[in-house]
């Protein structure tokens, strides 16, 4: 869903009751660019982008007053820089949103244990059980407005609701520096006049079929059979679409626990002495990881390699990156790198392990360092393959120079 799409006049009157509204969705305005601006208070006011300054990359993110000129996220930098060619560009500082990032979760964090991060700047929180000592789901969501602004000196908007999907929209509305909250009994009233794209999975594909049917609003999608809607969608989608529609969202907050590393390791059957063959298994090894981060939509910051000799001795180097990976071809360099580094002359290594830790959900503009790469580059090249794995397995598709390695070397 675009958020820029959806039209603020359609919003209904609401009343004052946030009684079993105890869900909280937070997202932070214009969060890198917000960032960009406080570091630097002479952008204050100003149109400003945060995104690759090689004009080939996208918007990461704007501020309020370049989203003026009709600029937004994920627009090419050199169309947004033609729509206002005084706009301000700032390289993306990933350190920086992330630092900021895990400050913002301090602060939920302080008012229930249970959030539910999305990506770096966006979160749901259940607050049922903060209101004996914290008061109304609305107060709570002052207090964190006003903890974000005095501590961050950044601005949040705040969604309220009993459902986790409408809480986000509202938060939408709320945008920017706001807090809005959908009471209970008017929850129809708010969701029935907005566009079908407001529905949580309603993509761009599914949006076209449903408004070539002449669905437009999410009260025509209620008032259709499910049946119908099952027919046109599908059934899973039908009957979660059609649940939506009548604001029914059976998803609860769920604390989410990333894993601390995700790592590969390989027990050779004879020992392997040859450069060649290490880095061969450092290449199936990083892949393996590689792939599994994307699938879980993480990317990770350090890099480590472990090798343990026929001695049982074991070593290990890492070497943590600027930004945030999930690239077979930059795991791979910097594992293999590590390993040459080492210089070690026809050692006898029994076994050679890969992992990559300070993870982060790639949800989000998280995986940007790539911004700059080349259109069709490894992410693509990676996407492809992960495709691939998915329709035929994990064997379906091999970094190229492990295809013609004998078959004793795969699992
Ligand atoms: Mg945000």
């Amino acid at each position: 869903m675009s958020k820029n799409q959806l039209n603020r006049t359609s919003i209904p009157k609401l009343g004052d009751s946030d009684q079993g509204c105890n869900i909280l969705h937070l997202d932070m305005d214009a969060f890198y660019a917000s960032v960009e601006v406080k570091r630097n208070p002479n952008l204050k006011g100003k149109p400003v982008i945060v995104g690759g300054n090689s004009g080939r990359g996208v918007v990461v993110a704007a501020t309020y007053e370049a989203r003026a000129f009709g600029i937004h996220a994920a627009m090419p930098m050199s169309r947004a820089i033609r729509l206002c060619p005084e706009v301000i560009v700032v390289s993306p500082d990933h350190q920086e949103y992330a630092e900021t990032s895990e400050q913002l979760l301090e602060i939920m964090l302080s008012v229930t244990p249970l959030v539910e991060t999305i990506s770096l700047d966006e979160a749901f929180l259940d607050v049922t059980g903060s209101r004996k000592l914290l008061g109304t789901p609305r107060a709570i969501g002052d207090l964190l407005r006003s903890k974000i602004k005095n501590e961050l000196q950044l601005t949040a908007s705040v969604g309220i609701a009993s459902t986790k999907f409408v809480a986000k929209l509202a938060s939408t509305y709320a945008k920017p520096d706001g807090l809005l909250v959908v009471p209970v009994d008017q929850v129809l009233e708010f969701l029935h006049p907005l566009p079908v794209n407001a529905l949580w999975g309603v993509g761009s594909k599914t949006e076209e079929k449903l408004v070539e049917l002449g669905l437009k609003k999410i009260s025509d999608i209620a008032q259709l059979p499910v049946k119908t809607l099952i027919k046109i969608l599908g059934e899973a989608a039908g009957e979660h679409l059609h649940d939506l529609a009548w604001g029914r969202d059976e998803r609860e907050v769920v604390v989410y626990e990333p894993d601390k590393s995700i790592g590969h390791e390989h027990t050779f059957d004879v020992d392997v002495f040859k450069p060649t063959e290490i880095e061969a298994e450092i290449l199936r090894l990083s892949d393996l990881v590689a792939s599994r981060l994307r699938s879980r939509e993480l990317v990770g910051r350090t890099i480590s390699v472990k090798l343990r000799f026929n001695d049982f001795s074991t070593i290990t180097r890492s070497q943590t990156i600027k930004g945030y990976t999930n690239t077979t071809q930059e795991i791979n360099s910097i594992a293999k790198g590590l390993y040459q580094k080492l210089g070690l002359q026809r050692a006898r290594i029994r076994l050679v392990g890969v992992r990559v830790e300070g993870l982060h959900s790639s949800v989000g503009a998280a995986i940007q360092p790539t911004l700059d790469a080349p259109e069709h580059g490894w992410p693509q090249a990676d996407q492809a393959i992960d495709k691939a794995r998915e329709r035929f397995g994990d064997q379906a598709v091999k970094p190229a120079r492990l295809v013609s390695q004998s078959d004793d070397l795969q699992e």
